[in-house]
């Protein structure tokens, strides 16, 4: 361990916040997008931090040492890389955290497989990233761990003999015990998730589900649940869980949307769907999405409101992700079926009722779609929050937008109120939502989107590091 006196928060996710390219002789770094990274970067700044990670595996031979010094100029905070083999990238990632896991903490019980060797190599991995840290740690640095893929890195910390103060955030759901219990190695999995002193989830819901299966699994522990967050007392040890949920920098999007360029392509985009109302879907490719049964809601919807024929289209972006998943690529072909089907059997000259981009849209890209688009539809199976559901209110500045959302996104807690809620399962219910967002009269909208936004801007991102940060350290308060 390194003794000198230095940053105080040691962040570590599965990937590192850069993304690593070569352009002919030289190698290029720029920042990752998205969420956590716009969510940690400003304390990471602040505390001089340390972010570890995994910096992928497209450029092995990158001069990391150099790279990650150029970072740290431009930055503010400092990388540190935990190489992983292709071995691990299939076991460890592909297999134990997107194939057990994530379907499993997803409630999709029938896609998940359990593997006695990816769980090893995820137990493998998990303590390399331990090993890495205490590489890197000082006497008392706070040190916060992040998602699904890394839960048992503060178990291999204590097995390492580190006693300094561990947090954790898992961004996706925790499922029910029903469902937990299946897991072959599930008091493994709770045992190690019991070593941080502060485990942190997206909503109530969540924290009830884990509080709920550790009192299955230990009867012998005591809750004292308060408002925020529930102490589990173990006699010699006390756990702190609560839930926080993720959020977005409200006026990067508030602001963004103003800006001449983007106003320039939504203008295109409402020139080129003159007469139309707009529905938005943006989506990873993943089976959570409900992309299927959005379309088939949407399908319903047209057969059962003749009205939405030439006067609705969907906007359907797909982000390409998990490319090498076989169950990916199989539900990219049905996609493509079903957009394929669905648009053979309604579109007219001049009319076309699904618009379909499997690529990924670029900030001022996405910004003219969330703008221009009136109707946002978002059905995910189940989602941990999901976040374009806050940045397309962010970005609504018309005030005009109107929000279908699945009650099962952890999303729905905050804005469910003011929202269009959606069963996804439920393709009927679905289209009927459909017709009823397409015929909202223009006050009933704005009297939404205002309250959507109120509250998006009001639990804005910095909120939700700010309070995991008191919940973890409660003299942080002062830093904020
Ligand atoms: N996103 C993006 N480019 C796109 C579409 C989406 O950068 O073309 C971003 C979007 O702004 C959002 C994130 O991808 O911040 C998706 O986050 P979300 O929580 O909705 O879902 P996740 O993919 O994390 O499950």
């Amino acid at each position: 361990m390194v003794s000198q006196v230095d940053g105080s928060m040691i962040v570590v996710s599965n990937r590192l916040p850069l993304v690593v390219e070569k352009i002919g002789d030289e190698w290029q770094i720029g920042p990752a997008a998205g969420g956590l990274v716009t969510a940690l970067e400003p304390v990471m700044r602040r505390v001089n931090g340390l972010w570890i990670g995994w910096p992928g595996s497209a450029a092995k031979a990158a001069p990391y040492a150099e790279l990650f010094e150029r970072f740290a100029e431009q930055h503010g905070y400092r990388l540190a890389g935990v190489p992983l083999t292709e071995e691990d990238v299939e076991l460890y990632y592909q297999g134990f955290s997107n194939e057990t896991i994530w379907p499993l903490f997803h409630d999709l019980l029938g896609r998940t497989k359990f593997e006695l060797a990816t769980w090893q190599r995820y137990q493998q991995v998990n303590e390399k990233f331990a090993v890495a840290i205490v590489d890197q740690l000082l006497d008392d640095q706070l040190i916060w761990v992040h998602d699904y893929q890394l839960a048992l890195v503060g178990a291999q910390l204590r097995a390492l003999g580190v006693r300094n103060r561990l947090a954790y955030f898992l961004h996706i759901p925790f499922p029910s015990f029903d469902l937990f219990r299946r897991l072959p190695w599930k008091k493994k999995m709770l045992d190690g998730l019991l070593q941080y002193d502060l485990l942190g989830f997206q909503t109530l819901r969540d924290r009830r589900n884990f509080v709920a299966s550790v009192r299955e699994l230990y009867p012998q522990v005591t809750a004292d649940i308060r408002r925020r967050v529930t102490y589990l007392d173990f006699g010699n040890r006390q756990v702190t869980v609560g839930n926080f949920p993720i959020s977005i920098d409200f006026e990067e999007f508030n602001q963004g949307a103003r800006q001449q360029q983007v106003a320039d392509e939504a203008w295109y985009l409402h020139e080129h769907y003159q007469g139309r109302q707009l529905f938005l879907g943006v989506d990873r490719l993943d089976y959570t999405k409900g992309i299927s049964k959005r379309l088939l809601a949407f399908e319903r919807a047209l057969e059962k409101y003749p009205d939405l024929c030439r006067q609705a289209t969907l906007i359907q972006v797909v982000v390409p992700s998990r490319a090498q998943v076989p169950e990916y690529i199989s539900l990219k072909e049905e996609l493509d079926r079903l957009v394929g089907r669905i648009n053979a059997r309604f579109s007219e000259h001049g009319w076309v009722p699904i618009h379909y981009l499997y690529r990924s849209l670029d900030r001022t890209q996405l910004l003219a779609h969330y703008r221009s688009c009136e109707i946002a539809l978002i059905s995910p199976l189940r989602d941990g929050m999901n976040l374009v559901a806050k940045e397309f209110c962010a970005a609504s500045i018309e005030e005009n937008g109107v929000l279908i959302l699945s009650e099962f996104a952890g999303a729905s807690a905050q804005l469910g109120q003011h929202a269009l809620l959606v069963n996804p399962f439920d393709i009927e219910g679905t289209a009927d939502t459909i017709w009823q967002a397409f015929s909202m009269d223009e006050e009933e909208r704005r009297q939404r989107m205002r309250q959507l936004r109120s509250e998006v801007r009001r639990n804005n991102v910095d909120r939700w590091v700010e309070q995991f940060m008191i919940a973890v350290r409660p003299q942080l308060e002062d830093l904020y």
